[in-house]
């Protein structure tokens, strides 16, 4: 799930770590680690590499970033986002309907392939009969990169597809990945004999099994079964467009929380890239103006992605208004409280949600709130449910980021912020 949710949306207190590991009912994850998000790479005959590879076993990023632009992101923006060349408010001229938003990814994979840069392509279609199960594919046509339009916010195996590159005898491949997708790939790069590889990186956080998608759909939509697209969204209310067309708006107050806690996985839970930084260019939304897509190009391999997308491209102004700082010290005290609680009343909410939309973050300002936010929440998560992973999963650059509200942080929640 390509989420920007702004409440807190972990798993219920009651739970005991025993627990944790059955709350989904997707097959596939069921007797797997705990901190797993079925990336596939398991299922691959590589899957011997996992401990080395694997960023819930040892998170590799200061090393893979080394690698990739010979340093280490400096604490800031770069912690926030990542290292990144460019950044970018696009979108295509001729937006494809099918997609999520504009359709930049899928035109991406399809120009690779057009222009003969690569092989084959590895992206997320959905599953024969359902909207949103993801069915990662090895496209070997713009045809059937163009087909997987469309978000899937689903847990994908996408690097189950490893073995099938080397039968197949591909060297040059493109990717459509996930944080914890790339992290895997870009450790175990070495290991798969390309000659060229693309990474083409989506924004992603609180991604949940199938089933648990299903259900929260349930959950937050009038008609979950119509539902063709959703997105949280930058004026802080989840967007759900049906099949005649018409979206249906939720605020994020407005979330039946109390519902909801134990969908997501431990694994997303602990993640720490949002924003896909391990990737050549990463292609999302949420710090770019609506209707427009936020770019931001990495390496010299996303210049290269980015100039062949440039002329079927409209080039917009990434923009940023409001102070997310404002914001953190009730975010705080909201995530010191026991989580699964029932909504405020509803006046309460429908101020809440007229305030975050008039006076919240806006912009780049508001990718850097919700940003910041799942840093927090996220390593309070790894440190209450997993404390011994914490030195090994979470990376130097959460808390140089979260640095500035130490204060704060000590004060509600009765430790320091730093390890
Ligand atoms: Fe992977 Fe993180 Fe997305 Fe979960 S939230 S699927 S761990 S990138």
């Amino acid at each position: 799930m390509t989420s920007t949710d702004i409440a807190p949306m972990e798993e219920g207190p009651s739970k005991g770590l025993d627990q944790i590991s059955l709350l989904s009912s997707d097959e596939r994850l069921k007797g797997r680690p705990r901190l797993c998000s079925d990336c596939g790479f398991c299922d691959s005959s590589l899957k011997l590499l996992m401990s080395q590879t694997c960023t819930f076993v040892r998170n590799q990023t200061r090393g893979i970033e080394q690698r990739l632009h010979g340093r280490t992101r400096q604490a800031g923006e770069e912690g926030r986002f990542g290292i990144y060349r460019a950044m970018y408010a696009a979108r295509m001229a001729r937006p494809n309907p099918n997609a999520q938003w504009t359709g930049m990814v899928t035109a991406l994979g399809a120009r690779l392939l057009e222009q003969d840069k690569v092989d084959a392509v590895i992206t997320t279609a959905a599953a024969p009969g359902t909207r949103f199960k993801a069915q990662p594919i090895l496209a070997h046509t713009p045809q059937e990169v163009l087909a997987t339009a469309g978000n899937k916010p689903c847990l994908s195996p996408a690097l189950s597809l490893i073995d099938a590159v080397r039968d197949q005898g591909i060297k040059r491949l493109a990717v459509v990945g996930t944080g914890c997708q790339v992290h895997q790939l870009r450790a175990a790069e070495a290991e798969l004999g390309l000659e060229r590889l693309y990474v083409i990186g989506i924004p992603c956080s609180d991604n949940v099994s199938y089933t648990d998608l299903e259900y929260f759909l349930t959950q937050v939509s009038k008609s979950p079964e119509t539902v063709v697209h959703h997105e949280f969204m930058q004026d802080f209310s989840l967007w759900m467009r049906h099949e005649d067309g018409h979206v249906e708006r939720l605020n994020y107050i407005d979330f039946p929380m109390d519902k909801l806690h134990g969908i997501f996985p431990s694994s997303c839970l602990s993640c720490f890239d949002y924003a896909n930084t391990l990737s050549d260019i990463t292609i999302g939304y949420m710090g770019a103006p609506l209707g427009w897509q936020w770019v931001m190009v990495r390496t010299s391999t996303g210049e290269e992605l980015f100039e062949m997308l440039r002329p079927e491209l409209e080039i917009g102004e990434l923009t940023e208004s409001g102070d997310r700082n404002r914001g953190m010290p009730r975010y705080m005290e909201r995530l010191s409280h026991p989580p699964g609680q029932k909504r405020p009343p509803m006046p309460i909410r429908k101020l809440v949600a007229m305030l975050q939309r008039t006076r919240g973050p806006k912009g780049l300002e508001f990718a850097r709130a919700v940003i910041e936010m799942k840093l927090l929440r996220n390593l309070n998560y790894v440190r209450s449910k997993f404390p011994k992973f914490e030195s090994r999963v979470v990376p130097d650059h959460v808390y140089e980021t979260l640095a500035p509200y130490a204060e704060l942080y000590e004060q509600t929640f009765g430790r320091p912020l730093a390890r």
